[in-house]
């Protein structure tokens, strides 16, 4: 190439922990700086920096990703009791991810991505099937009791007029179990909103499904909400791309997806999502092969892989030891966010660049070389296991612009 890619606004760019941090530097130094004169604003998103911060590190790179529109992030380590004495940490600081999403207010699309010789384990899947979860309420933030002996539960709610509603749970004649749990109208159609903004730009159908035939009120506020901002706001712009929106029966949905050939977006409540995206992310391989990109109902994109910071290969490599972690998810997280800020500032070149950085991915295991994990999945003939290094340098080969 003669001239590096110029980039008018700036990436968002969020620096993680562990293995994912080492394989980030590779990628920036094999994949993209021979490419594109990178503009990022940078956030270092590692766990030391947090700590050295207070954690205002992460409320400031979600405040960025809030005034540019993109961000990409690598995976960061979430502390446990373990960590805070690793790193000898202030304080147990909460899950940067959470962090952000509370900020950006964002839903979380999962997708797989496909290359020929893994086969899902679902014979009928041809195309990818992405996730879309709630990331607010319902069981994550619950209140549960545990009855000792007999008694009553009642469900009481006061509204702010001091108005009394009371309702039997159970008389429990016997110790037992209880719980209550809630979500909130604004953060349904925020999810509601997110998911049709999705579908609209990746022009994929949309699916919906809940419980509602046995949740009368809980989850048929999410149905009702859903069917309200479509008729309202988004049926001609689905019908001018040419896509469907369609609810059913949690139920059926399981069942539709299984036999389908895959392609569309199916919105889970959290609960559903939590499960249902393990279960997909499996059926397709692997978590090392799986995209998350976060989205808010504003139109604010960050993309990160799916998967954690790969610890116990970290500790292999600061012994000195080679590695074979796939940095597939890593470099999609990297190309999405060209491709998205290709498309809002009007960067053919950028988006071209994503294109290309995928397809020489996509075309490296297609030709054989692959780490250690796609190896123990892949029906390939001849397959060349590579470490990190090589394999993104057999990537940086095949990129074609
Ligand atoms: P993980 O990092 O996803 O790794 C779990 C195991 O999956 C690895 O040990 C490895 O198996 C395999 N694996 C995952 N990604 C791989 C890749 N790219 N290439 C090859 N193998 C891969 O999950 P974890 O061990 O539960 O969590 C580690 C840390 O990541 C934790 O501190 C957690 O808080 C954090 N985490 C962060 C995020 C995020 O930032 N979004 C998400 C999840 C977890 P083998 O060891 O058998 O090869
Ligand atoms: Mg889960």
């Amino acid at each position: 190439m003669d001239k590096k890619i110029q980039m008018s606004v700036p990436l968002v760019e969020m620096d993680g922990d562990e293995m994912t941090r080492v394989l980030w530097g590779w990628i920036k130094d094999i994949l993209i700086a021979p490419y594109v004169d990178l503009k990022t604003e940078y956030y270092d998103l590692g766990l030391e920096k947090r700590d050295e911060t207070d954690d205002q590190i992460t409320v400031d790179a979600a405040k960025a990703t809030q005034k540019y529109g993109v961000a990409v992030k690598c995976a960061t380590i979430t502390p446990n009791a373990q960590r805070v004495d690793e790193y000898k940490l202030k304080h147990m600081w909460k899950s940067p991810n959470g962090t952000i999403r509370a900020i950006l207010d964002g839903t979380v699309f999962r997708a797989p991505i496909t290359v020929s010789s893994i086969k899902p384990f679902v014979r009928t899947w041809e195309k990818p099937i992405t996730i879309a979860r709630h990331a607010y309420g319902d069981i994550y933030k619950n209140v549960e009791h545990i009855a000792e002996m007999p008694g009553k539960a009642e469900l009481l709610f006061t509204d702010e007029l001091g108005r009394e509603t009371r309702q039997t749970i159970h008389e429990f004649d016997g110790p037992g179990v209880l719980m209550g749990m809630h979500n909130t109208n604004k953060s349904i159609r925020s999810f509601a909103r997110a998911c049709f903004e999705y579908a609209l730009d990746v022009k994929e159908d949309l699916w919906f499904a809940t419980k509602d035939t046995i949740s009368k009120q809980y989850d048929h506020t999410f149905k009702d909400i859903f069917e309200e901002i479509f008729e309202a706001d988004y049926k001609e712009r689905f019908d001018e791309a040419g896509i469907e929106y369609f609810y059913t029966l949690i139920d059926d949905a399981v069942a539709r997806v299984m036999r389908s050939a895959g392609g569309m977006i199916w919105a889970c409540k959290n609960y559903d999502g939590d499960v249902m995206s393990d279960m997909i992310a499996t059926a397709f391989g692997s978590l090392a092969m799986m995209t998350s990109v976060l989205v808010s109902p504003d139109g604010l994109y960050e993309y990160e892989a799916a998967h954690g910071t790969v610890t116990r290969h970290y500790y292999r490599y600061k012994d000195g030891e080679e590695t074979s972690t796939n940095p597939i998810a890593t470099i999609f997280a990297w190309s999405g966010a060209f491709k998205k800020r290709g498309e809002l500032d009007g960067n053919q070149d950028l988006i071209a660049y994503g294109e290309a950085l995928e397809k020489a991915s996509l075309d490296t295991i297609e030709a054989g070389y692959m780490t250690k994990d796609l190896a123990a999945l892949s029906t390939h003939e001849n397959i060349q296991v590579l470490n990190s290094k090589q394999f993104l340098e057999e990537i940086a080969k095949r990129i074609n612009l």
